[in-house]
């Protein structure tokens, strides 16, 4: 698997984010995956910052 950082923070975004990319894993809709990981890493950093 490709998923760099996400370890500790889990909301509502995140879980609906990762939602998106399994839906999209199970459709083979890889061009989704791959934007649903981008999607992630980026929210992923405003956590980060935020805290
Ligand atoms: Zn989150």
């Amino acid at each position: 698997m490709s998923t760099p950082a996400m370890k500790t923070h889990k909301c509502t975004e995140c879980e609906q984010l990762e939602g998106k990319r399994k839906q999209a894993e199970q459709d083979r809709d890889y061009s989704s995956v791959s934007e649903c990981n981008v999607l992630i890493a980026r929210y992923g950093i405003t956590h980060s910052v935020r805290s």
